[in-house]
């Protein structure tokens, strides 16, 4: 099951997005979107291409369920996306540990 927060915003839809939330939905785990193309990231984020999502880790205690779950999101998405876990001080806008989510810079779509 797939859920937002109630931060979470969609002010405009990619093909990217449409396939991560697809993908994730299919996932047998709960898993909790905290950010989609809102909050603040670092500048020229792949947040602000709608080409990149936060989930939840800190339902799971130990670091290595987290990057396990990291593993899980990468096997369902594919090569041509990235997962990598942000943990707090990651850079100036991570306050909370979550798996960073995104289609590669350097990928093409579809
Ligand atoms: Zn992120």
């Amino acid at each position: 099951m797939l859920t937002c927060l109630e931060s979470v915003r969609f002010p405009f839809f990619t093909g990217p997005l449409a396939y991560m939330l697809d993908r994730l939905e299919a996932l047998p785990e709960e898993l909790v979107i905290t950010s989609a193309i809102d909050s603040e990231h670092v500048r020229n984020s792949a947040h602000y291409l709608g080409r990149a999502l936060d989930i939840r880790v800190h339902d799971l205690n130990a670091r290595a369920e987290q990057l396990a779950r990291g593993d899980r999101i990468l096997a369902a998405l594919g090569d041509k996306f990235e997962v990598t876990l942000e943990e707090p001080g990651a850079n100036r806008f991570t306050t909370g540990a979550h798996l960073h989510v995104q289609l590669l810079p350097a990928a093409s779509w579809p």
